[in-house]
């Protein structure tokens, strides 16, 4: 039985297909990825946020299937900062915002 409390990011729900089977990413504690569609997604600095998805658009639009879902809450020098949108796998490059 799956023990989820309170409405915040990371609280066991994919935001971008719904799925519960999610993992923590990588080193970032406070940031998770989907087990079903690749999504990551959660809080983490502004620097960290750049390494899992390059601040720069991807070169080549790729297939929907070869994209992934990302939404951060970044803490910067500028407060609060919120990236979400469309990155390619492979380049991890931007391919759509929001
Ligand atoms: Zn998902």
């Amino acid at each position: 039985m799956p023990t989820n409390k309170g409405g915040e990011m990371g609280d066991g729900v994919c935001p971008a297909c719904g799925d519960r089977e999610i993992q923590r990413y990588q080193n970032c504690p406070e940031v998770f990825e989907c087990c079903a569609c690749d999504a990551v997604f959660g809080t983490c600095n502004l620097s960290e946020s750049y390494a899992i998805v390059f601040p720069s658009w991807v070169k080549q639009e790729p297939a929907p299937e070869e994209t992934f879902y990302f939404d951060f809450e970044c803490l910067g020098s500028e407060g609060v900062t919120r990236r979400h949108g469309w990155a390619d796998r492979k380049s991890r490059c931007i391919v759509q915002i929001g």
